[in-house]
């Protein structure tokens, strides 16, 4: 089955135009690279995934159901890491994940989430405590919350050191081998490139390569 298919996406802003007749599909079970530079239109193109953003024209369906018209159910199946998202430095880790449960309305364990990214030791303490590997770690498990079938991570390992990243990488790989799909934006091939199935190259709003790290590397 097909987890994200956008089909003909384009958003424009006046004469800009910031995703320009996009189409992509991700498979279930998928890892996909979403790679591209600042203001090529990832961030919008994930917003209007997730319905936050309508597109100007075009289709996109996320397990089959149109974004426009099940955009509330859809986003109950989506993980999300927003880019630069930041914890709350006078709540715990604990603290962080029971906002998120019941924000989602879900009924995870927190202890559980908090040992699968490798925090729970950590779980009582304030968050103004973490470095910032767990703190970006506190934000993955907040995206884990409700069992989603796909992740969508926006950047998650920019800003980390080489470690760091490697721990989150680390992360998405085993949360890969439970079943999710997920969906990495991010303007580093590098930070992509080690834990990816396939890659897509967005520049000024358009697809300008997509295939496995493999291929795109003997055609560079
Ligand atoms: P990114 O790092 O993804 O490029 P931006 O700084 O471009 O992030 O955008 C951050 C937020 O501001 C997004 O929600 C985006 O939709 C919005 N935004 C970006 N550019 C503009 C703009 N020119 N006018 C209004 N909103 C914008
Ligand atoms: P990326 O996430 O790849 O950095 P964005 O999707 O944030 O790119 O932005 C793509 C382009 O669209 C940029 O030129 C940005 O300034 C512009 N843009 C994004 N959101 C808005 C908005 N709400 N209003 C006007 N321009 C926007």
């Amino acid at each position: 089955m097909t987890a994200i298919e956008l089909d003909g996406i384009t958003k424009q802003y006046g004469s800009l135009r910031a995703v320009d007749t996009l189409d992509l599909q991700i498979n279930e079970g998928e890892v996909f690279g979403f790679l591209g530079p600042n203001g090529a239109g990832k961030s919008t193109t994930i917003n209007i995934i997730l319905d936050f953003v309508k597109p100007t024209a075009g289709q996109a369906r996320v397990f089959g159901m149109d974004c426009q018209e099940e955009g509330q159910r859809l986003r109950q199946r989506i993980g999300v890491l927003p880019e630069g998202y930041d914890v709350y430095d006078r709540l715990t880790g604990r603290q962080h994940l029971e906002f998120a449960i019941e924000s989602k309305e879900a009924n995870d364990d927190p202890q559980e989430l908090l040992e699968r990214v490798g925090v729970a030791h950590a779980a009582d303490r304030k968050a103004s405590g973490y470095s910032k590997g767990m703190a970006q770690r506190l934000i993955l498990a907040m995206a884990l919350v409700g069992d989603p079938d796909l992740l969508i991570l926006d950047e998650p390992t920019t800003g980390l050191d080489p470690n760091g990243a490697r721990e989150i990488r680390q992360i998405i790989r085993e949360e890969n081998e439970r079943g999710t799909t997920v969906f990495f934006s991010s303007h580093i091939l590098g930070q992509v490139e080690a834990v990816c199935d396939r890659v897509g190259i967005l520049r000024e709003g358009r697809l300008v390569a997509d295939d496995s790290i493999e291929n795109l590397r003997s055609n560079m």
